[in-house]
This record gives structure tokens, sequence and C-alpha cells, in this order.
């Protein structure tokens, strides 16, 4: 199997979830699938074996388990983006879009340091406003981000364009219409 094939075929798909009409893809099968998680990270990882990367940033909460494991073979740092009032100590904020309305999610204050290389992770990226609003978190403290790696893309949503429009290379592994 490629390793398409072998992600395409570890994602499931939930009808209607979390509103009527939208195609929720759940990663839950994947992660849980030994072949199929090893190889997303493996992929994820791959172009920066060797490199200097400081911190890995995970949103919250399906880029917490991808990106940990990340941040593990890296040897690096991992440092949660996290949805208001989670994190305990003194935080920066940012205030994001989502499909309709808006959302705030934090860092804490000293996560990370000026000109530290970071790799920004989460499982899919959509219309792209979440990973837009850990950008902007990301590069207010200072941080070299080296690219935005997501499992899936849904391009027809425009995420990664919105990304690239802000300097950042994006990666991602699959794509679902
Ligand atoms: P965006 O801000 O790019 O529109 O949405 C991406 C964010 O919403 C990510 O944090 C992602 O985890 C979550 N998300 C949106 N749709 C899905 C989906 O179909 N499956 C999964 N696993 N996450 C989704």
């Amino acid at each position: 199997q490629t390793l398409k094939e072998t992600l395409l075929g570890s994602i499931r798909t939930i009808p209607d979830y979390p509103k009527p009409g939208i195609l929720f893809r759940d990663i839950t099968t994947l992660l849980g699938n030994a072949k199929a998680f090893r190889r997303a990270v493996d992929e994820l990882v791959h172009p920066y074996a060797g490199m200097k990367v400081d911190q890995i940033a995970g949103i919250e909460a399906r880029g917490f388990i991808l990106g940990g494991a990340v941040a593990h073979q890296l040897s690096a740092g991992f440092v949660p983006i996290r949805k208001k009032g989670k994190l305990p100590y003194d935080t920066v904020h940012v205030t994001y879009s989502l499909e309709y309305g808006v959302d705030e999610m934090e860092m804490h204050k000293d996560a990370i340091t000026s000109g530290q290389k970071v790799i920004l992770v989460d499982d899919l990226i959509a219309t792209g406003g979440t990973a837009e609003g850990a950008v902007k978190l990301l590069r207010g403290m200072g941080a070299d981000i080296i690219a935005a790696c997501f499992v899936i893309d849904l391009p027809d949503l425009g995420g990664r364009k919105k990304l690239e429009d802000l300097g950042v290379t994006v990666r991602t592994l699959v794509e679902f219409e």
C-alpha cells in the first residue's frame, strides 16, 4: 500500500457531524491503526530529519497527538496552542475566524523564545482560519516558522492558499474534496 492508500484507508468519514451537511474526517481511526499512525508521523517528520528544529507547536486537540509524536522524533520541544482559558500561566492570545463567528486561542507568554525555529502541526486544514490564528500568535512571539504541517487538506476551502499568502510553507499528506 502506498502512503496515501494507508492514510486514506484509515480515516473515517462521519456524515452530518457536528452539523447537518458536514462530512467530518475522523482521524481517531488513523491514530488507532499502528501502521497508519507511524506512517503519518514519519511522513510529517521526514523533510526535517537532521535539521535544527526548536519547537513543535500543536493546535488543540488533535494537533497535540500528532505534534507530540513529531516533537519526539525531531528531538524538539512541544508547545500547546489552546482554546481560551485552559492554560494556567500568563498567556498571549489571538482572535481567529471560524466558519461562523470567531473564537480565541492562546499560548503561554514564555513558550517561545524569539528566533526559535518552529513547526506548526494540526490534523486538518480547512478554511485555514485556525492555522492563521496560530501563525499570528507564533510570529507575535518572534518564532521563525519553518512550515505548517497537516495530515489532511480540504483544498476547496482555501486554507493552504491563506497560509501561503502569509509566507508560510504548507505541507499536507492527503486531500479530500
Ligand atoms: P479551519 O480553521 O482550517 O477552517 O479548520 C481546521 C480546524 O478545525 C482544525 O483544528 C481541525 O482539527 C478542525 N476540523 C475542521 N473540520 C474537521 C474535520 O472534518 N475533521 C477533523 N479531524 N478536524 C476538523
